[in-house]
Order: structure tokens, then sequence, then C-alpha cells
């Protein structure tokens, strides 16, 4: 059996977008199912929009999500370079052997003049093509206009037809190859167009299957008219549905996140983004929705891609990502929010206190990003008082059982969570009072308001110093 080769593609010319990053996240899936290969390419051929900033991004949202690659342009590998801008010579030789077939000819037509064609043709409600001007041109002709320094571009000569393909996801798709007439394959700076550079490089590279997003279904049939042309065989073609905001038009800006980026800096763990961004567009038979990387390995088929495009659901993602953060280890847990904690006024130099805080709050929030305010309270020099926990605080019996706590908490060293339930206990008794007239004004006096984490547990946070003076601070 031939090994499966795959790649990810990415033109370095911005962030990572949640659907490249799904893209990328299927062809690793897939690589991986069958034990095949995943290759980074970098399509860096417009030179004016990619940059080495974007490139690197690219990478390191990449590395962050988990997704390893075999070949690419760090690493190497047997079908180098894996930057297009590093492969002009390939692009030349590759367009010569065209050339010599006489499957491409040079078009001196200008820009101006062909846009003018085509607003003409789509005012008479006509497809836009070329009209194959220059293809009359003859040896003579040609010769002038390069001798005066026009410089042409190359047209690719279609062939009249069908072209069609069984599409992974979609399932058979038929073009007419008079819908787009005769394609450029190389612009008349030299620099080759993506279609056929996409080829060139795919062909090369032993590429047995071309995973993208379906925004390039209309290249497909130009590009499977390059192969033929070098007579080499097609690989699969699999074009994964859209991603649409909740209000169902395509995914943007407007709609918040859209970047890996993004996601990452409002504090999205990358176990979620695979899982999630996985399902957009496909389901597991067993129906299941948390599926760890593994399970998505295991389960993976195209044969179960939904061909009509996703709906990104933040509320889901919300949730997978909570589920994904309190099933995480307290430590991986703590050093991952770390960074969310610069530029917050808190001192956590202090790891065991910031790993048990964490731990109390955990339940109570989706994204790491949310966790420095959850565990703030632990934090405070002076107790702040939500509105509804002043008037409890101000109770006779609430005033009982602060005086009760304050002498138990003497005989203390260590104000710990074993520690508070003894203290408690002593206060019941001694107060009488028990239930939520017992707990509520505890609450309040340490944490400042009626609902939260386990008491005893957030006394030890808070220790025996700050307990004191808090409830001190309520006594009247
Ligand atoms: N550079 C292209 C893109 O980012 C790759 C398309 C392809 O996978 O062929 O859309």
């Amino acid at each position: 059996m031939t090994q499966i080769r795959v790649r990810f593609a990415p033109s370095p010319t911005g962030h990572l977008h949640i659907g490249n990053a799904r893209t990328a996240i299927l062809n690793w899936i897939f690589a991986r199912k069958y034990q095949g290969k995943f290759i980074l390419r970098i399509e860096d051929t417009d030179a004016e929009r990619s940059t080495a900033t974007s490139e690197q991004s690219i990478l390191d949202d990449l590395k962050w999500l988990g997704l390893n690659w075999d070949e690419g342009p760090e690493e190497g590998g047997d079908f180098g370079p894996y930057r297009q801008s590093q492969r002009l010579p390939l692009y030349q030789s590759h367009w010569n052997f065209l050339k010599e077939k006489g499957q491409i000819y040079p078009c001196f037509c200008d820009e101006e003049e062909l846009e003018a064609k085509r607003q003409a043709a789509l005012q008479r409600g006509e497809n836009p093509r070329y009209d194959r001007k220059c293809l009359s041109l003859s040896a003579a002709e040609i010769k002038s206009l390069a001798a005066a320094g026009r410089k042409p571009a190359w047209r690719f000569r279609v062939r009249k037809g069908e072209i069609k393909w069984d599409d992974l996801v979609k399932g058979e798709i038929v073009f007419d190859s008079e819908y787009f007439g005769d394609f450029v394959i190389v612009r008349p700076d030299g620099m080759p167009v993506y279609n056929f550079a996409a080829v060139v490089d795919d062909g090369l590279m032993n590429i047995t299957h071309v995973i993208r997003g379906d925004d390039h279904v209309s290249n497909t049939p130009k590009q499977i008219l390059i192969y033929e042309a070098f007579g080499w065989p097609l690989p699969a073609f699999g074009h994964i549905p859209m991603i649409l905001g909740p209000d169902r038009t395509r995914l943007s800006k407007r709609h918040g996140a859209t970047s890996v980026g993004e996601l990452r800096a409002n504090g999205y763990l990358p176990q979620t983004l695979i899982n999630f961004l996985s399902l957009l567009s496909w389901s597991s038979e067993s129906g299941d929705e948390l599926l760890s990387r593994e399970r998505l390995i295991d389960e993976f088929d195209f044969s179960r891609m939904s061909k009509s495009p996703a709906v990104f659901d933040i509320i889901k993602l919300n949730w997978m990502n909570g589920v994904y953060l309190r099933a995480m280890e307290i430590k991986n847990l703590a050093a991952s929010a770390r960074p969310f904690f610069q530029n917050y006024p808190i001192d956590i130099s202090d790891e065991t206190k910031l790993a048990n805080a964490i731990e109390l709050v955990r339940d109570s929030v989706e994204t790491l990003k949310q966790l420095p305010a959850a565990v703030e309270p632990f934090y405070r020099n002076e107790l702040k008082l939500a509105a509804e926990a002043k008037e409890i605080s101000l109770r006779e019996s609430s005033q009982k059982i602060y005086w009760a706590f304050l002498r138990a908490l003497q005989n203390c060293d260590r104000l710990d969570a074993d520690a508070f339930r003894a203290i408690m206990q002593q206060v019941q008794k001694e107060t009488g009072m028990m239930g939520k007239e017992l707990w509520a004004p505890m609450r309040v006096a340490l944490m400042g308001k009626t609902h939260g984490p386990d008491l005893a547990m957030a006394a030890q946070v808070l220790g025996k110093e700050k307990s004191e003076s808090f409830v001190r601070s309520l006594l009247s």
C-alpha cells in the first residue's frame, strides 16, 4: 500500500484562522490514523503579503495545538525545500516542460483590457472567461512584443469537456471547462500562480490526499488539468465545509475571536480546540462529543463529514473548555494559568497557595482568563462586602458567631481546613446556631459574599491572619 502523505499549506499572510486550524487538524488526524506523513508547506509566493512574522506565528500556533509535522521548512525532509519561495527553479523547469508541450501560451493582454472584458461579460449575464485573443498571435508577433519589452503572463490551454472527481467529503463534483476558460499559471514577473505551484508541489511531494477548505473547490478542476498535463496520477481531494458564525454568515472578525492566537489569549486550551474544531462538520459514530486525540484518530472517518457548513457555537466551546479545565492536573492547570496573571495586581509567588485557590474555583470558570478574578478574593488585604452581605454581617446572631469564632481561633496556630471545621463545631455548640444561620455569616466574613467554594478550604487558603482580620472588621 502506498504511504499516505497529506499536507497543510498555509499562506503566511496573517494569523492562523480557526478555519485553517481545522484543516490542519483534520490533515494531522488523517495522517496519524494511517501512519502516514503530515507535511507542512509554506505558500509564500505572494511576496508582498507574506511575512516572516506571520509564518512564525502560524508555526507557533500549530506547535501550541500539538500538531507535530513530519516534514517542513525547519525540519526538512526528502521532498524539500518546503517553502515555495525556495522552490522557484522547480516551478521554472515545470513551466518549461509545459511550454515545450505547447500546453501554455504567452498572453500580453493588460489588466485594464481584461477587466473591461470581464465587466462586459458580466453585463451580458455571461460567465467571464478569457477570449483566447493571444492564442492566435503568430510567432513573429510574439517575438516583436517581447522585443518591445512586453512581459507576458502564461496561460494554460484548457481542453474541452468535463472535469470531475469523487470528493472525499462532497461526493462527485463535475465542472465544465467552458466555465473558467484558459487560466494564468505564471505571472508576467515569472512568479507561479497558486494553482500551478500547488500542483507542482503536491505532485513532487507525492501528496496522496489533498484535504482543504471548500473555498478551493473551484480551483480543483484547474489543478486536475495541470496534473493531466504532467501525466501525474491524481491525489484524492476532500473539501471541508466552511465555518459560519451564529448568524449563518461566513465566520469573520465581526463574530469575535477567529484566530487560534486570540482563542489562546482568551484562555482556551489546545486540547479543547483540537476536540471542538474536529467536531465542526464531523461527528463520531459513538455520538460522543468529548474526544481525546487518541479517540479522534481512532474514530475519524470521511464518511461522517457533513457536506453543509458548520456553525461556530461559542457556548459549546466554553462548556467544552470548562470540562477540559476541570480534568487537568492541578499543577498543570496552575502552570497554564500563570501567564494570565501578568498585569493582574496580585502576588502569586506562593505556588501552593495559587494551586489551592485555583482548585477551589476551577468548577466555576470556563476559561483560564477567568481564573485571576475568580481567585482574587483569596488575595485581598481587606474584606470587600457584596451588597447583600452587609445586612447579614450586621445581624445580632452573626455578631455572636463572629465573637465565638475569634475566641476559638485564639487556640489555633495554623488555620487549615480541619482546624476550621473544628472551630465551627465549637461555634455551633457555643451559639446553638447551625445550618444556613451559622454558615452564611461566616461565608460573608471570609469571602464577602453569600455563595462560593468550600468554606473550610477557602479559610485555609486565606490563612489565619487574614481570616481573623476580616472577621474583626465586621464587629460592630
Ligand atoms: N495556501 C493555500 C491557502 O492557504 C493552500 C490551499 C491548498 O491547501 O491547496 O488557502
